[in-house]
């Protein structure tokens, strides 16, 4: 791609062309990034990259992805005790204490939530929607169904890409302006430079993702990456 120009309002059609951006090696151990070094998921991870893998076989790869990562970014939540009774008699069992909130960054971060829901089938799922302006890569909220009463011990904002940071920051944001107590990010893949922008932007959230890549291109797709997440979910191309 060879364009430079400005393509409306005077603002840059290429957003990323020309900004410098982090290596990997840069931020690999910031504090509270969980990189997966599952091999399943390595695995799952060629098959979801792969050009050749068609929607309906991409969307489940998302969700299982999206189960295994449930996995890894509930490891740390808290338990309550709670008496049962076992067939054999009394006993004192665990439960997740309090609520889990998944909120999925539309549309892309549905499949995500799907595997979270195969993990966890009673938590909440809080639908946002922001999208990015092609232009400005900046995120702009159209749809927020976070509902009035919030008994949550823990809301996992969810979206697949993790590219320049923008909507991940906004959503986080958004849920900021509730009373939860714990938030994290969760991502299948991350550039370095959206990781970098979330992780100091909000030093205060774990951030759960299954790869980090090399890079950005001039429009902010990450690579090697998968192409767009959401197109290839939904087989909107
Ligand atoms: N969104 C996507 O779907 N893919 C990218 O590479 C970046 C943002």
């Amino acid at each position: 791609m060879t364009e430079t120009s400005t393509s409306s309002g005077g603002r840059p059609s290429l957003p990323m062309q020309g900004v410098p951006q982090p290596s990997r090696d840069e931020v690999l151990n910031l504090p509270r990034v969980h990189i997966s070094s599952h091999p399943v998921m390595a695995h799952k991870m060629t098959a979801l990259r792969d050009k050749n893998t068609q929607p309906p076989e991409f969307y489940r790869h998302v969700k299982e992805i999206g189960a295994l990562l449930a996995y890894e970014a509930t490891a740390t939540l808290a338990l309550e005790t709670v008496p049962i009774e076992t067939p054999m008699g009394p006993m004192i069992g665990e439960r997740l204490a309090g609520g889990i909130g998944v909120t999925p960054i539309l549309r892309a971060g549905l499949g995500l939530a799907e595997g979270f829901r195969e993990v966890i089938p009673d938590a909440q799922i809080w639908h946002l929607g922001l999208r990015r302006d092609e232009q400005t890569l900046q995120a702009i909220a159209y749809y927020n169904q976070l509902p009035h009463r919030v008994d949550l011990q823990v809301c996992y904002a969810v979206d697949p890409m993790l590219a320049t940071g923008g909507s991940a920051i906004d959503a986080i944001n958004v849920l900021k302006r509730r009373d939860i107590p714990r938030l994290c990010y969760v991502g299948i893949i991350a550039a370095p430079y959206g990781l970098l922008k979330l992780s100091q932007t909000h030093p205060d959230i774990d951030i759960y993702i299954a790869a980090l890549d090399e890079s950005l291109n001039d429009v902010g797709y990450i690579l090697p990456g998968l192409g767009d997440a959401g197109d290839r979910q939904f087989g909107t191309f």
